[in-house]
């Protein structure tokens, strides 16, 4: 097992120097990221084609355009974002000011997964610098043509001492992990999440853990059924369903279900024709390993459109389940592929008991025209974000912070989020020195009776 102690430990006295904490070094490291990005983009999508069979629109829509907006919105904000933040001070405290004080924590870690290699790798690395840090990251081992494409961007452009890519496994992430680092920042599954928390606990070690889970997709009675079926059909079948945020299982009100899967048949066809297996055009399965996990579930239920696979090219067309139920295997954890169960409910109450039995989800989706359904179903379950009449659209707004709760994920980060997720919030109370209220020391005449007229 390699020992990752000398290049944290570069990195440490790089930072300790000063250097990453100066705006215009942070800003100069953005525009350069931004450059290298926009200059490597036909090797990046050749490297996501050769990874997951991604296509150049999906590549551009979904990692290399969400990033590069990303950057925009951080470099037009940073300068704001740095400064002390002037708070206000209570009636006890007159004479002083107080100020929030953002500060890089030094040394980040960022691990990786394979789904959208290249986004959640950099989205944080954006983070990381802004905020001032000096960053290593490690990306997932089951795409390894982004991974050796990321190692060699930054290897060529960024002195290691600031950010470097150490490439590798399970096994490279627990030597990375045995060294003690500022920050951990992980994306994956809820499994590894944990023993990251344990490895990060041994140094007390902040992280922002970004999870997986089943995600549920409610279609109500009153739902505008076209549109959400297109919706459904584009933010389940993106990625081949990989997508941390796809719509895990619907829920679909008895009365429009018939109706409903016949859009869907509609939609699917539409966006990604009628046979994907033969044109080839879609998203592969990362390996084989998750492949053949994800054919056992074609005989959960009963397949009412799709089904098909090929083994050799790891594809498997969008496929939608019915008759489905909670004791089925493809129940049990989160899908992750293009494999959507369908239950049907009729009772709002009861559909909302039997989410909230099971861990909290990464997201929810709502598709109803009544807002008292929309409210009733936000206030009672608990979730990290979602959409109402749409899905997977809410994590591409820099403005809204993305993350999960519960067995889903701490933390959150995009836009401003992610400068606060790298940045420690130090507080500062600056004390006048024109004069000295007394009713604070024991020795003042009638102190506390003082201090009470003061505290109400
Ligand atoms: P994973 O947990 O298997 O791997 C993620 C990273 O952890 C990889 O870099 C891997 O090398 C490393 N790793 C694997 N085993 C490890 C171990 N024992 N110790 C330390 N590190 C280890 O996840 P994955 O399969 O790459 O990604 C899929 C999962 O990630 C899904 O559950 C998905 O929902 C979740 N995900 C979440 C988000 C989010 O933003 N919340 C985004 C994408 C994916």
């Amino acid at each position: 097992m390699n020992n990752y102690n000398e290049l944290i430990q570069k990195q440490r006295s790089f930072f300790l120097e000063g250097n990453t904490k100066n705006v215009s070094f942070r800003l100069e490291a953005l525009h350069l990221l931004r450059k290298l990005i926009k200059d490597n983009e036909q090797i990046l999508m050749n490297a996501l084609k050769q990874d997951l069979n991604k296509s150049e629109f999906d590549s551009y829509l979904t990692e290399i355009g969400i990033v590069l907006e990303e950057i925009r919105f951080t470099i037009k904000n940073l300068s704001k974002w740095v400064k002390p933040r002037r708070v206000k001070t209570t009636l006890t405290g007159i004479g002083s000011k107080s100020y929030i004080y953002p500060e890089p924590y030094g040394v980040a870690l960022i691990i990786a997964p394979w789904n959208y290699p290249f986004q959640l790798a950099i989205a944080p690395l954006i983070g990381a610098i802004a905020a001032g840090n000096c960053a290593i990251l490690k990306p997932s081992e089951l795409t390894p043509n982004t991974s050796a494409f990321l190692a060699e961007m930054i290897k060529k452009n960024f002195p290691e001492e600031y950010i470097a890519v150490v490439e590798g496994g399970a096994e490279t992430s627990t030597a990375l992990l045995k060294e003690k680092t500022d920050y951990i920042f992980f994306t994956g599954s809820v499994q590894v999440g944990k023993i990251i928390m344990e490895a990060a606990s041994k140094n007390l070690t902040p992280v922002t853990l970004e999870l997986g889970g089943k995600s549920p997709c409610i279609v109500h009675e009153d739902a505008n059924l076209k549109l959400a079926a297109k919706r459904i059909a584009w933010g389940k079948f993106m990625n081949a369903g990989q997508t941390c945020v796809a719509p895990d299982y619907m829920y679909i009100h008895k009365r429009v279900k018939k109706e409903f899967l016949q859009l869907m048949r509609e939609s699917i066809y539409e966006l990604y024709g009628q046979n994907v297996i033969e044109t080839g055009n879609f998203t592969k399965i990362v390996s084989e390993k998750h492949f053949n996990r994800l054919i056992t579930f074609l005989n959960n239920g009963e397949i009412v459109m799709g089904g098909k696979y090929n083994s050799s090219k790891l594809l498997i067309e969008p496929t939608v389940l019915q008759n489905v139920s909670w004791t089925d295997k493809v129940m049990e954890d989160e899908i992750f592929g293009p494999i959507l169960p369908v239950i049907e409910y009729d009772d709002l109450s009861q559909m909302i008991k039997v989410i909230n039995d099971r861990s909290k989800p990464l997201a929810l989706y709502i598709f109803s025209e009544n807002s008292s359904v929309q409210e009733k179903i936000i206030d009672n379950v608990s979730f990290g974000g979602g959409c109402i009449n749409d899905t997977v659209f809410h994590l591409s707004s820099p403005h809204l912070p993305f993350g999960g709760v519960g067995e889903s994920g701490i933390g959150a980060y995009h836009g401003k989020g992610s400068f606060d997720v790298f940045s420690h919030e130090k507080s500062i109370l600056k004390q006048t020195t024109a004069f000295d209220l007394p009713f604070r020391y024991p020795n003042t005449k009638n102190a506390l009776k003082k201090i009470k007229w003061f505290v109400k």
